[in-house]
This record gives C-alpha cells, structure tokens and sequence, in this order.
C-alpha cells in the first residue's frame, strides 16, 4: 500500500517528505537484507535533499525501498534525535540504521557493492528526478517513469529465467549444473566465471595434515599476488576463505570453488546457495510475507482510507 509521511518544524515548514509504495515495501520484505542509502543531488528549487533508499534484486537490477526528500539542515537534527515519527518502516529503517553506514565493511554482507558505488546507486534515482526548476509533483512524475522502467525489466528477466534453462559452459559439471538450476541468470553467469577462474587459474600450494586448511593461490603470477587460506570442516560441510566473497557477497569465491575440485566434490552444500540469489527468490519471499502480512492483518486496517485522503490533500498542497 502506498505511503507517506512529513515532518514539520515549529513553525509549520515541511522539513522532510518520505514516500513508499506497495510494491517497494514487497521488495523491502524481499531485497531488505542490503540498504544502500545516499544522499547526494540537491533538488535546487526547495533546496532539499533526494535521498533514496535503493536496494539489489535477485538480478542484480536496483529496486527502491522508498524515498524521501530532506532539508539538509533537518536531516541532521533528525539523525541526532532520532525523531522519526511513530511510522513503522520508518521505525524498522532507522533500528538498521547501523547498517547504511557499516554495510561497507569487509566482513558485512552488502553484495560486493565498495563504498565508493553507493552514489552511483542514488544517482540512478536522483538523476532523472532532479531538476534546477523541479517541484515536488515533477520529481514524483519523474519517478514514477524510473520506477515504472526498473520494474519493467524485472519482469522481462523473470520472464527469461521461468522460460530459458541456463546451458553451463562446462556441460558436465554437476557443480554447475546445480548453480544453473538455482540462480537468477545473471547471478548463474557471476558465479560460473567464478568457477573457470577455480578450475583455470588457481592452484592449490598448501593442503594441512588432516585437510582442514589449504594456501590457494594462482597458478601464474604466484609473486605478485597474496594467497588465500581456504578452510573447510568436512563434517559441517563449512568452508571460509580469507577474501570472504562468501560473507559479504553471498557467492563462493574461485578458491573455495577450488578446494571443492581439490576434493572431487560432485556438489556443494546446499546452505552456500542464498535464497536472495535463486531465480524463484521474489516469489518464495512474497508468500512469506504474504502469510505474515495476513497474520498481523496490517494492512486491511481502516487506516488505509485515511492515509489516501491525507495523501490527495497533501499532493494538491505541494502541487499549487
Ligand atoms: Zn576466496
């Protein structure tokens, strides 16, 4: 369901505008797990800040988990006291606040993205939306188109994977065969470069006595470049390298992919495929989420009409 919420100032000066829609709190529910937050682009006319909060699909297409508009000075006192209304995704946002500014370390899971890309993120949103001589309804309308393209070809790539099956480059691997039955495309072709790099270009140096630890490193170029140190607990089917793809991507890196050959493993354990990254994840999160939602009965609360009534009255405000 569609949603809004301002803050005002004492004197009644709209300080900060946060928007939603039905379709970005699903993919909130779905794509949560990464936040990536940015504020960059001044909307010039109001002098206020276009701050999406923009998220990764199963496709690695970028989904948006809302939007607000700030007044620069505003957001920082609203960071300092925490005031965020009584909106409760707004709530939930700010509790993982911690995870918009930590999502960037190495050890955090926040999909390969460096800190240095989060702009790029807000950009895809901000760019299109803010204009010098923009007003507010401009920036929505603007938007929309945004949204309206990003979701078009989400459809188109589950289209794909419902109607295509992937073909592994390597016909007869039984590891690829079962990424290719899991992952989106997209992910499937990530994860089978990570493979031929496995098999192609690493060698392992180093194996422990009782093959809990191994040195994995290229076969070529071994002085230019640091090893990894691959563990791996046979019983509990764990395995951690050093360069902890897994841990903040949720993809096995090339040298663990390594040590598997090493082993003439026929399959990995299924706990390293995430869900996030499977072809069939929006479903599989949708009917969680629609269970819940029936649970708690959110969403069929009377206060729904209140909140378009408030919203047409608000657009008109802003719009004249
Ligand atoms: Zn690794």
């Amino acid at each position: 369901m569609f949603a809004w919420d301002v803050q005002y100032d004492d004197q009644d000066r709209l300080l900060n505008f946060f928007w939603v829609d039905g379709r970005s709190r699903i993919d909130y529910e779905c794509f949560g797990d990464v936040l990536i937050f940015y504020t960059s682009y001044r909307l010039n006319k109001y002098n206020f800040v276009c701050a999406p909060f923009v998220g990764v699909n199963n496709h690695w297409q970028n989904v948006l988990f809302g939007l607000a508009f700030l007044l620069e000075e505003a957001w920082d006192e609203m960071i300092k006291k925490g005031n965020l209304h009584n909106h409760e995704w707004l709530q939930d946002l700010y509790k993982i606040r911690r995870k918009w500014s930590t999502a960037f370390n190495k050890d955090s899971f926040c999909i390969g993205i460096l800190s240095t890309q989060r702009s790029e993120y807000a950009n895809n949103v901000c760019h299109g939306i803010s204009k010098p001589t923009s007003s507010l309804t401009d920036c929505f309308l603007g938007l929309e188109k945004i949204l309206m393209n990003w979701r078009r070809n989400e459809q188109d790539e589950d289209y794909k994977c419902s109607q295509s099956e992937i073909v592994p480059v390597i016909k007869n691997s039984s590891i690829l065969k079962q990424a290719a039955r899991f992952y989106s495309r997209k992910i499937y072709s990530i994860f089978e470069e990570e493979f031929i790099k496995a098999v192609g270009e690493m060698s392992i140096d180093f194996v422990s006595t009782d093959s809990s630890k191994y040195i994995v490193n290229y076969i070529e170029k071994k002085n230019q470049n640091h090893p990894w140190v691959v563990y791996f607990d046979a019983t509990e089917g764990n395995i951690q390298c050093s360069c902890k793809k897994y841990e903040t991507m949720g993809l096995l890196c090339s040298h663990c992919l390594r040590v598997f050959k090493q082993l003439d493993m026929a399959k990995f354990p299924e706990k390293y495929l995430l869900l996030r990254w499977s072809a069939r994840a929006r479903q599989v999160f949708y009917s969680g989420y629609l269970l819940n939602s029936q649970r708690s009965n959110n969403f069929q609360s009377g206060r729904g009409f209140i909140f378009r009534n408030q919203v047409s009255r608000f657009a008109y405000q802003m719009s004249t």
